[in-house]
């Protein structure tokens, strides 16, 4: 065995070692599908390969879903962090600040989380979304510069041009990194082919909170493109119903200790672990 696959199966072993459970009863952070819709087609992401909609042939998910679940999160006094997010561009939906400001009159000590391509944010939509309770914005970056507008943003943020520019944004900088480092790259549960993807992950943490499709279904984590793995739907039970399930919380707890039992996570490679 090469010392580097007997260190990961090392510690995929201290990771079954452990006594306590893994995952809580109640999740920290959740990942919501509010579209389907991004205007990009990345080479290491499944969008590139296969079109993507949602509800009623559109790419939006309808909002008594929206509603319903974010209720059910208000219900439990919700604290954690909240991303409108899977693989469409938030962004990119004209109804993403009606459903921001949705989540922050009922969940106000939740932390909105926007991950974004960048391409529709600028001055202004960044200090609609500050209004709006955003809390963290990550900006994921696709090739080689970010839009204009993000540009300015992020100019006038590094010049402190307005004391009210409380957030800053993180730039993950995934273009360099699928030609040269390939730090975060995966193959997305084999749905695509990353050369440098060739480690299963070790007590693999996408499982340890719920990501919710644009139909309302609670699915195995953001790599579930296909949503193959659905665990309930949010409109028959609430999230913490489906989520508390034995059936759920086991597969779960055997994903973060290592064994992996899904076809989809049994083809599952990282380029780094
Ligand atoms: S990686 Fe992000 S920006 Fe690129 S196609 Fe996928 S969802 Fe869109
Ligand atoms: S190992 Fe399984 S749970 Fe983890 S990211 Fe891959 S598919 Fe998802």
């Amino acid at each position: 065995m090469h010392l580097e696959s007997f260190k990961i199966e090392t510690r995929r072993f201290i990771s079954r070692l452990r006594p306590k459970k893994y995952i809580k009863r109640n999740f920290d952070q959740i990942e919501i599908e509010t579209t389907t819709f991004c205007n990009r087609k990345c080479n290491y992401c499944p969008n590139v390969k296969y079109e993507r909609f949602g509800p009623d042939n559109n790419f939006y998910m309808h909002s008594e879903v929206f509603k319903k679940l974010i209720l059910d999160l208000t219900k439990e006094n919700f604290k954690g962090i909240i991303a409108p997010h899977h693989y469409g561009e938030p962004l990119s939906d004209e109804g993403i600040y009606s459903k921001l400001e949705f989540i922050n009159k009922n969940l106000p000590l939740a932390q909105i989380k926007i991950v974004t391509n960048g391409d529709y944010l600028n001055l202004d939509t960044y200090k609609l979304l500050l209004k709006l309770g955003v809390k963290i914005i990550n900006i994921s970056k696709h090739s080689k510069d970010l839009s204009d507008g993000c540009n300015e943003l992020l100019e006038a943020i590094k010049n402190k041009e307005n004391s009210d520019f409380k957030v800053t944004p993180k730039v993950f900088d995934f273009w360099k990194d699928f030609k040269e480092d390939s730090d975060y790259l995966f193959n997305r549960g084999g749905d695509i082919t990353i050369k440098e993807a060739k480690w299963n992950p070790i007590k693999c943490v996408y499982a340890s909170y719920p990501v919710i499709n644009v139909y309302g279904d609670l699915i195995l984590c953001c790599q579930d493109y296909h949503s193959d793995y659905v665990m309930g739907n949010i409109m028959e039970n609430t999230i913490y119903e489906i989520w508390q399930s034995p059936e759920n919380q086991l597969m779960r707890e055997r994903i973060m200790r290592s064994y992996f039992d899904n076809e989809i996570c049994k083809n599952c490679l990282f380029s780094k672990v």
